[in-house]
């Protein structure tokens, strides 16, 4: 072991005290609860050693408000010399915490080598070993070349608007290099990127009859049922005949997807409490929401145009079938190529850290790194950190203590190769 990971090894208590610390701030997204606190605590830690910290709120930016300001918390350290900008991006946000937990999910308990807790491995584990990492680099190289930046941003559970789609908004990643963004995609892979994503809302509409005399009136439901027989027997078998070159994880990721996220059809429901009877009425509407995942060989535009022919091709059969269609969110694939900076140099960090080569895979939701690729122009960005990605939203949530070691370590040698001007 060199000097620098056997710095890094002897910061373990550090990184679990760390760790342990940003679980017990419960950041629950929605709403967006204690953002102030973990940047707080952020700013408390860092300043001291000499880092630059700032603290941004997204003002206007959706969900934000008196109640749940939407804050952001980033770190710079600017080295002695001229040189690269490395940058670390982590949400410090975490989803609800559900059903079915054995352990205190704000407790941060440490029980062998695990740490459980809402948001340990996603994203808490990686923000803690980004920092370790930065601060055993620094404190083995004290006039590094370039800068460090160590970011911790709102809402990317809820799309990042608030977060790093703000931020790059603001430029804050114009000066920026290379970014590492720590989701929890295991310590011994690189993630180049994700799918996209087209979500819609389909409504077919008919008119509202007796429900004694359907045939005075048009079923929107039945023309809903048209639709989705439609989609049985061409879509799903079309998609699942295309596959990407993106090394997509989990393997049935690789080719297209699409989930029908709700249907509605007919009257309001009731709240439970309600004891009475439905009145029989002929549903006038119906409405799914469609969430296609694409790949990068696939256009946005071709994607929207499939499902449209879909449905010119039931109205075709049936006379009078009428619909609408209404966009409500898209992302463009995003995938860094193998041979960036960023991706090489983390490459051999896990070779030299872990004695085995580099997995390469791609993410089937998005994350972030949208936002860096769209917004902020910059294409030398992966995911790369701790934790087993599957348990992330679960009950029982944990990060290795291990694997956060091992992945500081990666993250302090890129640092080193980057940044040392050796
Ligand atoms: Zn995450």
């Amino acid at each position: 072991m060199d000097d620098l990971t056997r710095s890094v090894q002897n910061r373990r208590d550090a990184l679990i005290r760390l760790t342990q610390d940003l679980i017990r701030i419960p950041t629950l997204n929605p709403p967006g609860r204690r953002y102030r606190d973990i940047c707080d605590y952020l700013e408390a830690r860092m300043a001291p050693q000499g880092w630059e910290c700032q603290l941004i709120r997204a003002h206007g930016t959706p969900g934000d408000s008196a109640d749940f300001p939407r804050w952001n918390f980033v770190a710079r350290r600017k080295g002695a010399r001229p040189g690269d900008c490395v940058h670390f991006n982590s949400h410090h946000d975490v989803v609800e915490v559900g059903h079915g937990w054995t352990h205190d999910p704000f407790g941060g308990e440490l029980d062998g080598d695990r740490i459980y807790g809402r948001g340990a491995c996603d994203m808490k584990g990686g923000l803690a070993a980004s920092i370790i990492a930065a601060e055993a680099f620094v404190a083995a190289n004290p006039d590094h070349a370039g800068s460090i930046e160590i970011s911790a941003t709102a809402d990317e559970e809820t799309g990042g608007y608030g977060g790093v789609a703000y931020l790059a908004e603001q430029g804050a990643f114009a000066h920026v290099d290379h970014v590492i963004i720590p989701e929890p995609l295991h310590k011994d892979r690189i993630c180049l990127g994700h799918r996209g994503v087209w979500w819609a809302e389909i409504e077919t509409q008919g008119r509202i009859a007796h429900g004694s005399m359907p045939f005075l009136g048009d079923c929107a439901v039945r023309h809903m049922g048209a639709v989705l027989d439609e989609m049985e027997a061409t879509l799903w078998p079309l998609l699942a005949g295309k596959h990407t070159e993106m090394p997509v994880i989990p393997e049935g990721a690789r080719s297209s997807t699409m989930n029908i996220n709700s249907i509605h059809g007919g009257a309001v429901e009731q709240p439970e409490s309600f004891t009475g009877l439905p009145a029989p009425c002929v549903p006038d509407r119906c409405r799914i929401v469609i969430d296609r995942r694409f790949l990068i060989e696939e256009d946005l535009a071709e994607v929207k145009a499939e499902v449209t022919a879909l449905l010119e091709k039931v109205k075709a059969r049936r006379p009078s079938f009428a619909y609408e269609i209404r966009d409500l969110f898209e992302v463009i694939p995003s995938m860094t190529e193998k041979d960036a900076p960023v991706v090489r140099t983390t490459a051999a960090a896990i070779e030299r850290v872990l004695g085995r080569e580099a997995g390469y895979v791609v993410s089937p939701g998005t994350y972030d790194q949208k936002h860096i690729d769209r917004i902020g122009k910059l294409k030398n960005c992966i995911a790369y950190g701790p934790g087993v990605l599957d348990l992330a939203h679960q009950p029982d949530e944990w990060i290795g203590v291990g694997d956060m070691i091992d992945s500081a370590k990666v993250m302090a040698l890129v640092l080193d190769d980057l940044l040392s001007g050796k």
